[in-house]
Order: C-alpha cells, then structure tokens, then sequence
C-alpha cells in the first residue's frame, strides 16, 4: 500500500496546494527510487549515487536558493523534501543537505561571480558533487581551534592540515575548505585532482552505511585566489552554512521518525500474543504509540513554524537549534521505541527501524550536538555562554 505519512491533527491543513504537491513529489521518489534499494546499499555500505540525477531533475538539490538553476523553492517545501528524503535514509538527506546548504548555499552567499557560474549550475544539475570540510581530528564542537591553515605565498594560497568525517569527501569534485589564515578563518574551494589533496573514506561504521564518510588530506596544497571563497570572513561564515542544514535536519527526522511509527503501528495491530490479540490490545504498547505520534505533531508543528519564519527571514540561529534539539532527539526516541514494540524481528533490516535509529545516532552528533544546542538554547534565554 501507498504510504500516506502521519497526520493525527490536521497538519496538512496548514500546507498550501503547492506545498502538498512537492511533497506528492519528493514522497513518490522516495517510495518509488529510494525504499527499494537502500536496504541492500546499507548493508553493502554504498551511497546510491544512480539517484543523484533523478534527484536532481526534480530540483533536490539547492531547492531552496535562488538562481544558476536552482529551483527557489520556499523553505517550507524544501523541508517537506528532507522529509521524505529522510523518510527513506538519513544517509541520503545527508548527501541532499551536504550539496545545497553546506557547499552551494555558501558558493552563493560568499562566492565570487566566476565562482557561481562555474559551480552552481554543476553542482545543481548532480554533474558536480560537492563536500564541506570543517571537522578536524582535534576539533568537533569547537572548530575555533582548527588547525588547518592557509598561508599566503605571491598569488597563491597553500593549504596544510587534515578534515575528518566529512560527507561526501571520497566522491566530491570540490571540497570547500575552512582554513585558518593571517586574517582570521576563510573558505577555499579544492578541486578534486590538486596537487597535495587526497581523501580516504572511513570504513566501519554501523551508522549512516549508505553514505560516504572521509577524511581529507592537505599536504602544501595549493590554489589560487580565485579558489577563495570572498565575501566569506571568519568563523560566522562556516556556522551560517551549518544553520541552512540544521534547519534540514529539523524536517528530515520527521521522516525517519514516521517511518518509525507507522511501521510500529501497523506492526502492533498484526502480531498476536496472549490469547490471540494484537500487541495494540495492550495499555502498555498503546502508550508507547501515544507518546510517539504526540511527539511527532509537536515536532511537525515546530518544523512548519520554523520555515514559516524562515521564509519571513525573521528564523534564527538560536530557533534552529531548538528545532534540530528537539527533533532528533524525538525521533531518535521514535525509534528506540518503535524497535522495542516490534521485539526481535526489530532488530533485523527487514525492517526499517534499526537502521533509523542507527543514522539517528549520527544526526544526533553532527551539525552541533545536542549538548551545544542545548548551549546555544542556554545562552539565548540566560544570556550567559557556557561553552567552555
Ligand atoms: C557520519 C558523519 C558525517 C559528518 N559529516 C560532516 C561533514 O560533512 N563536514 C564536517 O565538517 N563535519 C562532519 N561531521 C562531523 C560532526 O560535525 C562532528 O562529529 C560533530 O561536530 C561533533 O564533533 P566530535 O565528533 O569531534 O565530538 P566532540 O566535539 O569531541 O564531542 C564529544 C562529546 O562531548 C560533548 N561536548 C563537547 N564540548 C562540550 C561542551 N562545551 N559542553 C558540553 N558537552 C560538550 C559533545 O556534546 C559530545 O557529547 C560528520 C560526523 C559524522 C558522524
């Protein structure tokens, strides 16, 4: 049967015909492209990169910027993509975020005119694949202290250090760079092939196994000028690419989250204990139920309101991070619940949850964890940083 999403109070109301129709879209891809085959790319540990041109043709990638091809889509349709994109992996929303709020968001923001017609197009149309290279070894929460540098030699730049868990790093064309310089942090776009790159992927893991995870390597590497990002200045910059995924993140669980649910729900009112009644008989699995799809409307409603916001450019960084907080940490429980009421058969990939809640563990961590979101939240109503 077709999956009809999760709907308990009437959220859909409060999406235009237009919204609706980008989410019919998005959500036919998912069941239709991506469903049937991520289970064996997870267990294979491969990025099924055969649906980057579809993806692609129907306007995934960057939906949300302006221009150089991109679709403009408002921000409320472009998380009901994440959505449905998550609804099928984390690990290809991860790819979808990566590309249009950590590389072409900023080529937009922060790029030179050569920079965007020679990038945006490409990386719009899946020609171009592009990674973001901010975490290093040393430095996860606290990319102030990175070490990667850029030293400035005549007309030159030259590139030292080494980037970790960076999406995308093994299959991108250009990475975008965060270095540190004489003036302060900037960005640098590193095409795949110059001399003094490398990028090796990282192997073993038991979470986001359908997407490509790498370190990279800057060995004297060196680029010219025009690879450096202009108008990006400091360390805001980095941080304002990662509040457009963050604000991704925040729809995209909802996804794994429903998906999570529903295949609990359906799961509870088929299998029979006791007396040959269904699971869903019982006080105990209707409760898990009830927390669950509350949970997930207050976090629909969160979403929605976020890219109401956002599309009035009233949306700060400060929402976002509730929203991301919050949202994860929903679905993740979503998921640690959902595993449970299927019992054994829901540790196995025969059906989705495991594997939900496995990438939830990632989302959890990447893009601000949920201890610096809730730092940030703290910050913001006491008006006292706590970070260190
Ligand atoms: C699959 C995957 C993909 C990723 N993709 C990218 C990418 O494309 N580009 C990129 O640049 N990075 C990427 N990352 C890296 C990710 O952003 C970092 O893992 C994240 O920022 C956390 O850093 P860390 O792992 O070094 O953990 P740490 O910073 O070492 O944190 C470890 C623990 O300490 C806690 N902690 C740290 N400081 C504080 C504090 N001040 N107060 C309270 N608690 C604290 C954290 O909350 C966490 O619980 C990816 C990570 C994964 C797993």
């Amino acid at each position: 049967m077709a999956y009809k999403g999760v709907d308990y109070f009437a959220v859909d109301s409060l999406l235009s015909d237009q919204e609706l129709l980008v989410r019919q879209t998005a959500r036919r891809f998912s069941s239709e492209q991506a469903v049937p085959l991520i289970r064996d790319c997870y267990r294979d540990a491969r990025f099924p990169r055969e649906l980057v041109p579809e993806m692609a043709e129907l306007g995934f990638l960057g939906a949300n910027l302006e221009g150089y091809g991109c679709a403009a889509m408002s921000n409320v349709e472009y998380g009901l993509i994440m959505q449905e994109l998550e609804r099928a992996d984390s690990g290809l929303r991860s790819f979808v975020s990566v590309q249009g709020a950590l590389v072409m968001f900023p080529i937009l923001a922060y790029g030179s005119d050569e920079q965007k017609q020679k990038w945006l197009p490409a990386l719009q149309s899946g020609r171009a694949i592009g990674c973001f290279g901010l975490t290093e070894p040393d430095f996860g929460s606290n990319p102030a202290g990175m070490r990667t540098t850029a030293r400035r030699e005549g007309a030159c730049w030259v590139l030292n250090g080494e980037k970790t868990w960076i999406t995308n790093g093994t299959v991108a064309d250009i990475a975008l760079v965060w270095a540190r310089t004489d003036d302060g942090i900037r960005g640098f776009l590193v095409e795949r092939g110059t001399v003094g790159f490398t990028t090796s992927d990282i192997h073993g893991k038991w979470s986001m196994r359908a997407s490509v995870t790498s370190s990279l390597s800057l060995a004297d590497c060196r680029v010219g000028e025009d690879a450096r990002l202009p108008e990006a200045k400091g360390l805001k910059a980095p941080l304002s690419c990662l509040t457009q995924a963050r604000f991704g993140i925040g729809w995209g669980v909802l996804g794994a989250a429903m998906d999570c649910y529903e295949t609990a729900r359906e799961y509870s009112t088929l299998r029979k204990q006791f007396d040959d009644r269904p699971i869903a008989s019982h006080q105990l699995v209707q409760e898990k139920l009830a927390w669950m799809i509350t949970e997930i409307t207050k976090a629909q409603l969160l979403a929605l309101h976020a890219g109401r916001l956002k599309d009035q450019k009233k949306l700060e960084p400060a929402h976002v991070s509730m929203l991301k907080r919050n949202n994860v940490a929903m679905a993740l429980e979503c998921a640690r619940l959902s595993r449970d009421l299927l019992g054994a058969n829901g540790i196995t990939d025969e059906y989705p949850i495991m594997r939900h809640l496995c990438n939830l563990e990632t989302v959890k961590t990447y893009e601000g964890t949920d201890h610096i979101h809730a730092l940030v939240i703290g910050e913001r109503v006491t008006g006292v940083p706590a970070y260190k």
